[in-house]
């Protein structure tokens, strides 16, 4: 059974929550987008070429089309003297007719004469322009490219599911295309809550903090893809923030929320969003623990109570993925803890994934190396611990050997208040549920996150 908001809480794995946010999140519908703005886009569908590639046997050097029959001799003590005919620069449509000893001066990317077979490179004449001595004779069909020779038209040049490159878009205009079809970028509605907060550049009074973690979760969405849309921050008041929700809902492919889901009496991200069925309920991990996952309702519902279970969650009890049906039915909507640091090892964990995963991205999850560990540090016992950490190359190392160090970011260790120190990171290490301490010399899995 999905935890019910008045259930009681029985805490989560890591990957089970990841595993039933991953089941309830499909892929945006593709759209035709202009070519230059597909870079870092998952194709859709298969890309034929429109045209040949080339699209006309041309010159691979600047020099001279030849007839080979005329230049089989030469040699630099006696070279071939040929009338040069015609000037082919790139681009000229031009298509000369060569007799016997007669030659086009053609320089590279030229339509090459029908009647030549082949290219002398400039280097192996005396360059002339109406007489032209060939001091070398040419291979048979020397320095000329082929019609067709890279692509033919009709054939396959890009595969969906491809995360398109710069190489890939120079592969899709030169074979004629003008749009793709990608799964766009998803609108991102970033909303903070809690009364303390105060926007960028503003003065505090006792009590207040700087909004940090809007700046951190927009900067996050657009490093994985996503558009961020800054929503700002909300007072910890009910109404506040359902009209909020409610303004945004038809602008956004998704939100994230920070702050107001713990246990405090003013957790009111919890207070509007459980009884519409979202699902709230610790996760076994440190920091991080307090998660939200589920559906801001689509229009009629939104504000009004939904039966619990109806967010687009899958039952923890059934296989994943059943309820992706309903995940197009509403506004997907991350509530992350308040805490900085959890902000940003949330995001990592879930909202990350989540997000390439409706990018039409399969592969969702960083790559971890094994490091060995140049200090030590105490975890959780029964949580998985997401230590923000410095991950360094070991030049020392053998072919043995771990390639590297890893040691955590903060003496603090992964104290989730510590958003300054946050910045030294840029890996995080990841230590098993079972795991109480990281000692010395350990190898622990790492993910490299800048
Ligand atoms: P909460 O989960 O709302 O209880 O917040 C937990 C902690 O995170 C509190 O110390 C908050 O002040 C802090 N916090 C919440 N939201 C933000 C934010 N947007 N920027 C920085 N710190 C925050
Ligand atoms: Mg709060």
């Amino acid at each position: 059974m999905v935890p019910r908001a008045d259930a009681p809480l029985s805490p989560i794995s890591v990957q089970e929550h990841r595993d039933r946010i991953l089941g309830a999140i499909t892929p945006l519908a593709p759209v035709e987008s202009r070519l230059e703005d597909t870079l870092g886009r998952v194709l859709a569908s298969d890309v034929a070429a429109a045209v040949d590639v080339p699209g006309f046997d041309n010159s691979a050097m600047d020099g001279y089309a030849v007839r080979h029959e005329d230049v089989v001799h030469a040699t630099s003590s006696s070279p071939a003297t040929l009338t040069v005919v015609a000037d082919l620069p790139a681009g000229s449509a031009e298509n000369p007719a060569l007799g016997p000893g007669q030659t086009a001066r053609i320089m590279t990317g030229a339509a090459v004469p029908d009647d030549a077979d082949c290219i002398v490179p400039v280097e192996d004449t005396d360059g002339g322009t109406t007489q032209v001595r060939i001091l070398r004779a040419p291979a048979p069909a020397a320095h000329i490219r082929r019609t067709g020779t890279d692509v033919r038209a009709s054939e396959t040049v890009l595969t969906a599911g491809r995360t398109l490159n710069s190489r890939d878009l120079a592969a899709a205009a030169a074979t004629g295309s003008r749009n793709l079809p990608v799964h766009p970028a998803p609108r991102v509605g970033v909303l903070s809550t809690g009364t303390e907060l105060v926007a960028l550049g503003g003065s505090l009074r006792r009590g207040q903090i700087h909004d940090s973690n809007s700046t951190l979760l927009a900067a996050l969405v657009a490093e994985c893809g996503g558009i961020p849309v800054q929503i700002g921050s909300v007072p910890d008041d009910e109404a506040a923030l359902r009209d909020v929700l409610r303004e945004y809902a038809t602008r956004v492919d998704a939100f994230i929320t920070s702050g107001g889901v713990s246990v405090g009496a003013y957790d009111v991200v919890k207070a509007v969003l459980a009884p519409l069925g979202v699902w709230f309920g610790p996760v076994r991990m440190q920091p991080g623990k307090p998660q939200g996952f589920g559906e801001w309702p689509g229009d009629d519902a939104s504000g009004a109570s939904r039966t619990p279970g109806e967010s687009g969650i899958s039952d923890s009890s059934g296989a994943s993925g059943t309820a992706g049906t309903s995940g197009t039915a509403g506004t997907p909507i991350f509530t992350l803890p308040g805490n900085p640091v959890s902000v940003f090892v949330s995001f990592e964990a879930f909202v990350r994934p989540a997000l390439l995963a409706m990018q039409g991205r399969t592969d969702v999850l960083r790559t971890t190396v094994q490091a060995v560990a140049t200090d030590g540090w105490r975890s959780p016992n029964g949580r998985m611990q997401f230590m923000p950490a410095v991950l360094d190359p070991r030049p020392e190392s053998g072919a043995s050997a771990a390639a590297f160090s890893v040691r955590p970011a903060s003496s603090g260790g992964s104290g989730s208040y510590l958003v300054a120190s946050l910045a030294r990171a840029n890996a995080l290490a990841i230590v098993p549920e079972e795991v109480s301490e990281v000692r010395e010399g350990d190898l622990v899995a790492v993910t490299l996150v800048s």
